[in-house]
């Protein structure tokens, strides 16, 4: 690219605060995002995925489900169902401990997670400089799961170190009292305790449960996996953050399945793939991302990190990667009388598996994609919004803007539309001036406008813009399918 096409284009900094605003505003008026249930005031954390948002999220899973089962011979996929017998979650452990310490502000009558409330407390006393303050937190804080009344112990130790709710500034706690996250449901006719189901908390048992099933129909030999995309359901307390928290969310989950001992390297492995999919495959600022590792470790977990992403309003988890040793499947086979084990043909070893598992969020990422790529420029002294998406991200692939809307150059215009439109999202305006209808396609991340103007009906080639330079150049229509299909692998 030449100076004179960079120095069209200035870019604006924005504040983070004021990002989220813009977004949200931004995700409503151009069909990404809309609050549920809208028209009777909504419900807290639940939204509707619009006509561009639904496109979206549709490209986020086909790229993940592609990097699973089309990249690994060794992955298939299922898709089990949401309700499952109940059985599953008490041996999962989900019934007795799938819990949230909550507590709650008399005064304001709000409603907060106990062990936020600390690990933030915890976070501005390092960041404050009082180190020494904040490892003795970090201590008793670390002890209290294991103590003979964890409730009491987080409530003491947030009074004892005077810990305030943050939005609010008051502090006129109740005790803390264990919650489970676990939606119920009746099935059946009656109401009564032998009808209750469970809405999944996460997708991952329905792929323990299947695991002889997977193995036995598709021949697959450890190591393998199974990867999952589906609906997920918390209760819970704190919601927030747009579609940061909701309360029902799509999860992107795979579970490798190793022979014990071998879960580390496979760990490893993954680890990196994961981080790096998200750079190679999405566009995501490698900057914003970042490791977490677990210290506290979950009771089924030998090894746990999480990838985190920064949000406008903070560093925050988008995926969990566990080791999850042989928890699960040694766990179903107690509850269910069944034998879990695997056999090597091989060698006729036999042994549970271990579980590598990779644990992705499809909505959070949604928002990290759309946080990162939002931007404000001006171009040639015209201020615009972008999405910088990248295009296999893109909910629309190209615009195909006739410069006249009727005669030739319209149905010119329309028979190109038509053509790319079988291999492609692609979207057709000839509504305002050829500069606004840029700027619509900017605003919601379209790579690509094609002008058809009257050299086209003289030579039958196109100008094709780049949305994030604005520089054009000229192509065959011919040419245009060819042109798209390059920009998306
Ligand atoms: P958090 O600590 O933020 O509640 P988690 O550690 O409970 O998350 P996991 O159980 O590891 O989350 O779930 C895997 C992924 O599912 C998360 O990384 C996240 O992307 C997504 N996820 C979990 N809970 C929610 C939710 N309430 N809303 C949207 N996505 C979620």
């Amino acid at each position: 690219m030449s100076n004179t096409e960079e120095k069209r284009v200035q870019n604006v900094n924005l504040p983070p605060d004021k990002v989220m605003h813009k977004l949200v505003s931004l995700a409503k008026r151009r069909g990404f995002v809309f609050p549920s249930s809208e028209i009777y005031g909504g419900l807290s954390s639940c939204f509707d995925y619009g006509p561009l948002g639904s496109e979206m999220k549709k490209n986020i899973k086909d790229i993940w489900w592609n990097a699973m089962t089309r990249k690994h011979s060794n992955i298939v996929g299922i898709d089990a169902s949401i309700m499952m017998n109940p059985a599953v979650w008490e041996a999962s452990g989900h019934v007795s401990s799938f819990n949230d310490p909550m507590i709650d502000d008399r005064t304001t009558k709000r409603r907060y997670r106990a062990d936020h409330l600390i690990e933030n407390h915890i976070e501005k006393l390092r960041r404050d400089g009082k180190t020494e303050q904040a490892d003795k937190v970090q201590t008793v804080y670390e002890a209290a799961a294991g103590s003979p009344d964890p409730n009491r112990a987080l409530y003491e130790l947030i009074a004892g170190e005077a810990i305030k709710a943050p939005d609010t500034g008051s502090g006129d706690w109740t005790e803390v009292r264990q919650f489970n996250l676990m939606f119920q449901c009746n099935m059946g006719a009656v109401a009564d305790t032998s009808g209750i189901v469970y809405l999944r908390p996460e997708t991952a048992q329905g792929i323990f449960v299947n695991f002889h099933n997977v193995r036995e129909s598709s021949r697959m030999k450890v190591p393998f996996g199974i990867a999952q995309i589906g609906k997920a359901f918390r209760n819970e307390i704190v919601k927030g953050n747009f579609i940061f928290r909701m309360v029902e969310f799509e999860q992107m989950e795979m579970q490798y399945f190793v022979k014990p001992g071998t879960q580390i390297e496979s760990f490893e492995a993954w680890r990196e793939e994961r981080f790096n999919w998200y750079i190679a495959e999405l566009g995501l600022t490698p900057e914003k991302l970042h490791w977490y590792k677990h210290d506290k470790l979950a009771h089924y977990a030998d090894l746990a990190y999480d990838i985190k992403f920064e949000f406008p309003f903070g560093i925050e988890e988008i995926e969990g990667i566990h080791s999850r040793t042989d928890f699960d499947l040694s766990q179903h086979q107690q509850y269910s009388g069944k034998n879990m084990e695997y056999i090597d043909q091989t060698t006729g070893e036999r042994y549970i598996p271990y579980v590598v598992e990779t644990s992705s969020g499809c909505d959070r990422l949604f928002l990290a994609l759309l946080s990162d790529a939002y931007s404000e420029d001006v171009v040639d002294g015209e201020p615009r919004v972008m999405l910088k998406l990248s295009p296999k991200v893109a909910p629309v692939k190209a615009a195909v803007l006739p410069l006249v809307k009727k005669g030739e150059m319209g149905e010119t215009a329309e028979r190109f539309r038509n053509d790319l439109s079988t291999a492609f999202m692609v979207q057709y305006d000839d509504a305002a001036s050829i500069g606004k209808r840029y700027r619509r396609q900017d605003e919601i991340g379209t790579p690509f406008c094609f002008t058809v103007d009257h050299q086209t009906i003289e030579d039958q080639t196109v100008t094709v813009r780049y949305r994030d330079s604005a520089v054009q150049e000229r192509i065959d229509m011919a040419r245009a399918k060819e042109f798209l299909a390059t920009k998306l692998v």
